[in-house]
């Protein structure tokens, strides 16, 4: 396991806020010192534009927030830096990708193909996309189990332009078999965009071993700051896109009536980037690195274990889904209570869990409840946690059950 009072000193949130319970990492993580030292000292110490300033303190931001890309390219294996483009979520990448290159690319003939598990992220923007193209929206079915029915994947994937489906689930924490799907997609001639936010900060991804077209992840669920997001796309494919937002930066030459794009990764960078949220994301890489992914994979691993042996002996306990590959997630209810009134009981004890939907509401209905409540684990959880969980779980199921 991980030296967890180790890591939390480095926490900040530990300190304000003595006993904290922090159970939700999959809405949002935590942020260490360095990260928000990091965006604080762009600010204070180098605040300026980038890709522009012929000043030193321009040439830094740019240097900073570029370094960022190569970061990325060595921390997830991308081929090319210039695939990798800055936006501000996993949610605008996705709606980058349905924009540019959905509106020219689907039709009536092709559709997407997206997985009954997804977050809502990566399914509306679909849903608005298919109706503009007049392109079918299917989707590959969920078993109760948590897991993806790919019994018919084959015949699924015909008339498909597009395969979007998430590599780790934030509601089981399924890991999806993406490598072996995505081969599968490309012997169809499939395009494939792997929507990675809740796999990213939690075990290593190889993208050019997994070699789909688009990956997308999110900075705030990697102890990254809140608005910064990234796109990773194969770049023969980037370069035949329109772009998403036009403005400036994006541009090459512009005259009255025409403009010209700039290559990529810029040409999907429209306007004055997220600099200081860019600059704390590479800062949260490092901070990841210097742990080690493997171990917080382990560290979570043995987690998630023991929570669902703790959590299953409480009596009334409805655990969902039950994959054999699975990160961190454990989603439940307790008989007769609402997973609402559950959550604001724990807050009265320090202790945050999600409950609701979880932004997966089509996941809720294949297994018959309207809401669940899930606790999620990183770096900085430890058995304590979850003990402290059990009993007021526990405590509160006495008092409304
Ligand atoms: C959180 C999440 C998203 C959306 O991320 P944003 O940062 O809110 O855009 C998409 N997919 C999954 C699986 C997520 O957990």
């Amino acid at each position: 396991m991980l030296n967890t009072n180790h890591i939390r000193k480095e926490f900040p949130i530990y300190q304000e806020r003595e006993g904290l319970v922090y159970l939700d990492s999959a809405s949002t993580t935590q942020k260490p010192q360095c990260v928000i030292d990091s965006v604080s000292s762009f600010y204070s110490n180098y605040n300026a534009n980038v890709h522009r300033a012929l000043y030193e303190i321009g040439e830094k931001a740019t240097n900073e927030f570029e370094s960022v890309r190569l970061k990325i390219k060595k921390f997830l294996k991308v081929p090319d830096s210039h695939e990798v483009i800055f936006t501000r979520s996993s949610t605008e990448s996705i709606n980058l990708v349905a924009y540019s290159w959905g509106i020219s690319n689907l039709n009536k003939d092709n559709g997407v193909l997206v997985t009954e598990m997804e977050h809502h992220s990566n399914l509306v923007p679909w849903q608005i996309i298919s109706e503009r193209t007049s392109s079918k929206l299917r989707y590959l079915p969920l078993e109760k189990n948590g897991t993806l029915d790919l019994s018919s994947i084959e015949i699924d994937l015909n008339e498909t332009g597009l395969l979007a489906m998430v590599h780790q689930s934030n509601v089981f924490g399924t890991i999806n078999p993406i490598s072996k799907i995505v081969d599968l997609a490309k012997s169809k001639g499939v395009l494939t965009l792997i929507d990675g936010a809740q796999a990213v900060p939690h075990f290593a991804v190889d993208i050019s071993k997994i070699d789909c077209d688009f990956y997308v992840f999110s900075g705030h669920k990697m102890v990254g700051p809140t608005g910064v997001g990234v796109l990773i796309g194969r770049k023969t494919i980037l370069e035949k896109m329109d772009p998403f937002l036009g403005g400036g930066e994006m541009i090459n030459n512009v005259t009255m009536d025409k403009s010209t794009w700039n290559e990529i990764p810029w040409k999907f960078e429209a306007g004055t980037p997220n600099i200081a949220q860019v600059i704390g994301l590479g800062r949260a890489i490092e901070f990841i690195e210097s742990i080690g992914i493997k171990n917080i994979q382990q560290h979570e691993d043995q987690l998630l274990n023991y929570g669902i042996d703790e959590l299953s002996k409480i009596e009334g306990m409805e655990l969902y889904g039950n994959p054999s590959n699975r990160g961190a997630v454990i989603p439940f209810n307790i008989q007769n209570v609402h997973s609402h009134d559950l959550a604001k009981f724990l807050d009265t004890d320090k202790i945050c869990i999600r409950a609701g939907h979880h932004c997966a509401q089509p996941i809720m209905n294949v297994l018959g409840i309207s809401a669940s409540a899930r606790a999620s684990f990183y770096l900085y959880n430890d058995a304590h946690d979850i003990d402290n969980l059990v009993k007021s779980i526990v405590k509160t199921a006495k008092i409304l059950a």
